[in-house]
């Protein structure tokens, strides 16, 4: 079942997540639900949060469908490992229409448990570490328009408070 994503300034967007404690059916649900709902946006990666859920679950998939090897879910991850530094235009579904260059570290390793509850590990270099980053942030209640500073970060949230009062976000 596709789910509605929430948009910047959804209180469960801007909370940090609680862990997972028992992978139940219902987890097994939310994945394949936040799986189809990260497809149909389109988008390469999507936090329970996004779709009103504070737990600490998220999917990515940088090749959007086109390799099914591509396709990850994460309960609980942790960064294992974090090196270097990429600079990057970026976006979020929960924040339609802003883009924004961000800093990243260009490597991590994330562990945690995969869709069965069983332990994985999983580097990721590039896009791949970017969109780990950027997930783990909305687990710890954080937007990339947070990582901004300054002019930049002001204006973006001016205009969607605009947007907001005109009824449009
Ligand atoms: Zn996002």
């Amino acid at each position: 079942m596709i789910r509605p994503i929430l948009r910047h300034g959804a209180e469960v967007l801007h909370a940090p997540a609680a862990p997972v404690v028992d992978v139940t059916p219902d987890v097994q649900t939310l994945i394949d639900d936040m799986i189809q709902t990260m497809y149909a946006a389109p988008g390469i990666g999507l936090a329970a949060t996004q779709v009103g859920v504070a737990k600490r679950i998220f999917v990515a998939d940088i090749s959007v469908g086109r390799n099914a090897a591509d396709l990850v879910a994460f309960i609980n991850p942790e960064f294992v490992e974090r090196d270097g530094m990429q600079l990057e235009d970026e976006g979020c579904l929960s924040v339609p229409g802003f883009n924004a260059t961000v800093a990243r570290p260009s490597r991590v390793v994330l562990k945690g448990l995969d869709r069965h509850g069983h332990e994985q590990t999983i580097e990721g270099t590039g896009l791949l570490a970017r969109c780990f980053q950027h997930e783990m942030d909305h687990l710890d209640g954080m937007v990339f328009v947070d990582r901004l500073r300054g002019l930049q970060k002001d204006l973006i949230v001016r205009k969607i408070k605009k947007l907001a009062r005109l009824g449009k976000w």
